[in-house]
């Protein structure tokens, strides 16, 4: 079997474009343009790349983008009163601090001290509790992009076997409960469970998020299963020259792709949908804020 290759790039493109057409239209109707700020703390080159995509994308899809770059030996006191201003501003309705942070930086203190209506990375305790209790929250970007997939692929998930491999804050917890609201069989694997490979060829969806290349082996995955990579994982290309390097998830995709029904390539599966459900999140905060209806399908 070779698997369809589920097209994360593409996708991006319709969320971002369904984000665009209704940010014209509350433009137009009611004069609201949604803003997203971005809080960055030193000079990490691969955060100042990310912050920079979220940025040209924000603006691309007809938003305001409010950049706050700040030293590496910015002090808490200083970033919790920047935090305080963005909470206050009315033309902010996302806030967004890229993570991780420097060292002296305590990066719960900072994240809780996010407006939790205006944390669209759905990081804040208030949205953690609210998304596993079943109620509305601002949910995190990386999962959300990864169900809304499943769910242009397969449909309705209920009753769907689904193994979430990793239980991180960011990626493998609110999987797991993401796909437990779509009423889907949940296990969550993680680095002391038994026989991974047994537990992983029960599912129907399989969602790693381990942060190993090419981890997940092909004869894991149950035949026709839909496999969701999450991993970005940087390993020597020598084939490509010397010193290069390329990005593979953290399934071996090669073997996958012959045993899995759909599956998602890296790069270009879970990347760039996160991005874009970024955008969606800094609507649906907008939305909120005014009273507005909010957009479908984009929680
Ligand atoms: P993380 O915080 O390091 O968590 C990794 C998880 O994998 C942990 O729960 C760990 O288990 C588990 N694990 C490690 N070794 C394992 C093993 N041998 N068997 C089973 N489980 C094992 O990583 P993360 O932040 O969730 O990120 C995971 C990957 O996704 C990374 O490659 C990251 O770059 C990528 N990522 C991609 C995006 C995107 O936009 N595409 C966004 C975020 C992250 P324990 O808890 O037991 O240690």
């Amino acid at each position: 079997m070779t698997a369809t290759l589920i097209d994360g790039k593409a996708f991006a493109a319709v969320i971002r474009e369904k984000v665009a057409t209704h940010v014209a239209r509350i433009k137009e109707a009611q004069g609201v343009t949604p803003g997203l700020a971005v809080v960055l703390v030193g000079d990490d080159p691969a955060s100042e790349v990310y912050v920079r995509s979220k940025g040209k994308q924000t603006v691309e899809a007809g938003m305001n983008s409010f950049e706050h770059k700040l030293p590496v030996d910015t002090t808490q006191e200083a970033l919790l009163e920047l935090i305080e201003t963005l909470n206050a501003d009315q033309s902010v309705h996302g806030i967004l601090v890229q993570l991780p942070l420097p060292e002296h930086l305590d990066e719960s203190l900072v994240i809780n001290a996010i407006d939790p209506a205006k944390d669209v990375d759905g990081f804040h305790i208030s949205n953690v509790g609210l998304l596993a209790t079943g109620q509305k929250s601002m949910v995190p970007c990386t999962p959300l992009g990864c169900v809304m997939m499943l769910r242009d692929q397969l449909g309705d998930l209920s009753g769907k076997d689904a193994v979430v491999i990793g239980r991180s804050n960011i990626v493998g917890k609110p999987m797991a409960q993401l796909l437990l609201r779509e009423s889907c069989t949940v296990t969550i694997a993680h680095s002391r469970t038994k026989d991974l490979p047994e537990v992983v060829k029960r599912a129907d969806i399989v969602v790693a998020a381990v942060g190993r290349a090419n981890f997940v082996q092909g004869d894991w995955i149950k035949p026709g299963a839909t496999v969701i990579d999450v991993g970005i994982n940087r390993i020597p290309a020598p084939e490509r020259g010397e010193g290069k390097s390329r990005l593979v998830g953290d399934v071996d995709f090669a073997a996958a792709k012959e045993v899995a029904g759909a599956i998602t390539p890296v790069p270009g599966g879970v990347g760039p949908m996160t991005i874009a459900c970024l955008l969606a999140n800094t609507l649906t905060a907008c939305c909120r804020a005014h009273g507005l209806a909010e957009p479908d399908g984009l929680t």
